[in-house]
């Protein structure tokens, strides 16, 4: 299962080209539609994300040759900063079968990790089992039992050779026998996996090992192997073990996945899908002591909604809930991959912006208040006001003390009329500080 990424842009393609890594799906970046195209022709790949914009095209245009071929079961995403709706309208309807937001990286890891979940379940996942024999012997006899279990098998006959396969593809289990030719043994495999950065590190491995020796098997155990089977094999305990193992590591990879998605929905607010004050807890403090350590400037934008209590007053609770999903993707939609917009509640959001100075703190909430101004959402005209503060070259400053100066800020941005940018200096609450041991 392969992925296509269709990217113009250099900055993105690796942006991407990191999120598939972390979705575990190997993708190929190509930059044109003509290239893209040709790609698609070769039948290899199954999900494709695309630019909006393409030197020859359009991430649509894409969608639809997609479509024309009759190639129902590619998923074509695109993916969109600023986009106006009328387009994003026009790209479904040519077969993009999902807009997503270059300003959520989790939503798009998420994305393509739920497709690959699903796409396995359509076309029935087959065990992916790595075996490293050097008899070839032997091999042709155990590669046969593995592959009678319904598992794909991939063979290779040295330690060097697997250590390289095994970085390349994601697999159910590996079986090693102890010894093997090259300079690496068996046992080496298993220590080299295990140090293994990601998931693949925990992959089960189930060595063959020639040795009757009891204390040389709790050595493999010990230094990582899950079990093991005497050489010569007895084709029902192979089987047994390595179904075990399997079985084992499905439900494990399940249990994450399902733990992940509770973790990601406890972090999100439903209404504006911004995070949600929970994750401010978690990540705040996190991000400050990062630019604390590395003497780095970190910025905090309060943002609060003009009168928007007579919003709902005078068009309705829904209309409120509209008009503060439309702002919300304002702010998400504006963020750099590091940034985090969140929701504080009700109609009030916080941007935390690692990295990011005074005078890019007030540059980038000037611009959000002036996106806010032309939105318009249900054809109401909206105003937002802004508090912002900066803590200068890891200031030794707690969130808490952070927030209260945004918010004052806030506070005074109001005061003097709304629909405007407030930057207040840390210096200037020096009396209302608490402490910094909050971070
Ligand atoms: P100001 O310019 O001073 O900020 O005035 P405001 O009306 O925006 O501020 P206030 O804090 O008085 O009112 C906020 C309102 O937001 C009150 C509350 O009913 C409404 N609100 C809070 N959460 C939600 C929500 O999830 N949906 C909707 N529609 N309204 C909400
Ligand atoms: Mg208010
Ligand atoms: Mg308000
Ligand atoms: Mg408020």
């Amino acid at each position: 299962m392969k992925g296509l990424i269709v990217e113009p842009s250099r900055l993105h393609q690796a942006i991407l080209t990191s999120i598939f890594d972390n979705s575990e799906m190997a993708a190929k970046v190509v930059e044109s539609a003509a290239e893209a195209k040709a790609a698609i022709d070769s039948g290899e790949y199954c999900f494709i994300c695309t630019a909006f914009k393409l030197p020859d095209g359009s991430g649509a245009e894409l969608a639809s040759y997609v479509r024309e071929q009759n190639l129902s079961d590619i998923k074509v995403v695109m993916l969109t900063s600023e986009e106006s709706r009328e387009k994003l309208i026009d790209a479904v309807s040519a077969g993009v079968s999902e807009v997503l937001f270059r300003s959520s990286p989790i939503e798009i890891e998420n994305y393509i990790r739920e497709f690959i979940r699903d796409y396995r379940e359509r076309h029935g996942h087959r065990w992916n089992v790595l075996y490293i024999e050097d008899n070839l012997a032997i091999a042709i006899v155990v590669r046969a039992i593995i592959e009678r279990m319904g598992a794909e098998v991939v063979h290779c006959a040295s330690g060097e050779e697997a250590c390289k396969l095994v970085e390349q593809q994601d697999y159910d289990a590996v079986v090693a026998d102890v010894i093997l030719e090259g300079q690496m043994s068996g046992v080496d495999v298993v220590r080299h996996i295990r140090q293994l950065k990601g998931k693949i590190a925990r992959v089960p491995i189930l060595m063959l090992s020639g040795q009757e020796n009891i204390s040389r098997r709790i050595e493999l155990l010990q230094i990582g192997a899950n079990d093991y089977v005497a050489k010569p094999v007895v084709d029902e305990e192979l089987v047994a073990r390595l179904t075990n193992l399997i079985t084992q590591k499905r439900l494990f990879d399940k249990v994450e996945m399902q733990q992940e998605k509770l973790q990601n929905l406890a972090m999100t607010d439903q209404l504006t899908t911004l995070y949600n004050r929970h994750f401010l807890a978690e990540v705040a403090p996190k991000r400050i002591r990062e630019a604390q350590r590395h003497q780095q400037d970190l910025s905090l934008i309060v943002a609060d909604i003009d009168h928007f209590k007579s919003i709902n007053d005078n068009h309705g609770h829904e209309t409120g809930d509209a008009v503060l999903k439309a702002v919300a993707l304002v702010l998400k939609d504006n963020c750099r991959r590091e940034d985090m917009a969140i929701r504080l509640g009700g109609e009030e959001f916080i941007l935390l912006l690692p990295h990011c100075n005074e005078k890019g703190a007030q540059e980038k909430a000037e611009m959000l208040r002036k996106e806010v101004e032309k939105l318009n959402p249900s054809g109401l005209a909206i105003t937002i006001s802004f508090g912002v503060t900066t803590s200068s070259n890891g200031a030794n400053i707690g969130f808490s003390d952070l927030f209260a100066c945004a918010d004052k800020a806030v506070y005074e941005a109001k005061e003097a009329g709304r629909n405007r940018v407030v930057y207040k200096d840390l210096s200037s609450m020096e009396d209302d500080l608490s402490s910094s041991e909050d971070t």
